[in-house]
């Protein structure tokens, strides 16, 4: 049931329909309940159920990649389990089963390979989300809750492909407040950037970086993507504070950074005098794996960073993590996960 509509050849981020996604349930009688493959399709929902009424949802994002070796793996998907369980405890949602997240993942893309791009076209995202049900009219945790993952054909995230990002460090919203939900990738902390992305884009920008919410001297992140700072082959990011999605991404730059790189890579507080002032500056994400910045704007001052993507640290850096998980060379790091 290829999907003609789909340009495999110009595939961007786009939901498409596939042929199924996976499914379970939880009641407080039986707990998780496994309905396993279903056919791709919309979902009824109670209008009371407090997903739709307070936001009790968290998602999470990962890709599968057709290899060098002829074959289908995933990427630090234990991570992504790890992540997704530790969402569900901050929006007391309940856990899933050990192990479920990861067979659920690999079950679902098994069955949907006919929509997995070619290794030059992209990959096939995946995305798990849990949901509470309800009904529940006070603003309370419901006993109720929904497992879901679809999957769906993407090319590169930012449609500008490898273009080096223009963007702005917004001072008129914050993404999060510090002892919020930062951390968790819960539904809520995306509907606020909505309108600052709106804004942004209606300014001509790409993307907008997000100060922290308790010091407006330092910077978070972006609005799906971690950042990080090269200085005198010195890389920074800031630490997981409690603000800041843990992104798998950002973790594997840090990884290959100081294994293969040889670099000092530091998580610590990074200023805006800091990230303006750096050699490059380059975004982290499952979608985008890593786009760099070609412009930062804050408060009317510009930084351009005239360094040639062909020379940059960071080319070398996105193209090391891409041939991992492409199994262009070998993994050192255990990261990819054939299917089984
Ligand atoms: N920050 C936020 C807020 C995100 O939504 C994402 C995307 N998951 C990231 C950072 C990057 O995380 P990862 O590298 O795990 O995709």
């Amino acid at each position: 049931m290829k999907n003609k509509k789909i340009d495999w050849d110009n595939l961007g981020f786009n939901a498409h329909e596939t042929k199924s996604m996976y499914r379970a349930n939880y009641t407080p009688e039986n707990k998780w309940q496994i309905e396993g493959l279903v056919p791709y399709g919309n979902i009824s929902l109670s209008p009371a159920s407090t997903v739709l009424n307070y936001g009790q949802g968290i998602f999470e994002g990962t890709k599968a990649y057709q290899t060098s070796k002829e074959r289908v793996v995933c990427f630090r998907l234990k991570d992504n389990a790890k992540r997704f369980r530790a969402s569900s405890e901050r929006m007391c949602i309940a856990p899933l089963p050990e192990g479920l997240f990861e067979k659920a993942v690999q079950e679902v893309v098994k069955d949907n390979l006919e929509f997995l791009p070619k290794k030059d076209q992209g990959s096939l995202y995946v995305r798990p989300i849990a949901y509470g049900e309800g009904p529940m009219l006070g603003v309370k945790a419901s006993d109720y809750f929904t497992f879901l993952i679809y999957v769906t054909p993407v090319g590169s995230y930012f449609n500008s492909g490898l273009k080096r990002l223009n963007t702005i460090i917004t001072d008129k919203y914050h993404r999060v407040a510090t002892k919020s939900v930062g951390s968790a990738k819960a539904v809520g902390n995306y509907a606020g950037t909505l309108l600052p992305y709106k804004e942004i884009t209606d300014q001509g920008y790409d993307e907008i970086i997000f100060l922290n919410s308790s010091n407006e001297n330092i910077i978070d992140e972006a609005r799906s993507a971690n950042i990080f700072v090269l200085k005198d082959n010195v890389l920074k990011t800031p630490p997981l504070h409690g603000s800041i999605l843990p992104g798998i991404t950002r973790d594997s730059v840090i990884k290959v950074a100081k294994n293969i790189f040889n670099l000092k890579v530091y998580e610590d507080d990074v200023t805006v005098e800091e990230l303006m002032a750096g050699d490059e500056v380059f975004f982290t994400g499952t979608a985008a794996v890593i786009a760099p910045a070609g412009s930062i704007n804050y408060k009317n001052k510009i930084t351009e960073f005239d360094i040639d993507f062909n020379d940059s640290m960071t080319k070398l850096i996105r193209e090391k993590i891409i041939d991992i998980q492409h199994e262009n060379i070998e993994d050192p790091f255990g990261w990819v996960i054939p299917l089984s």
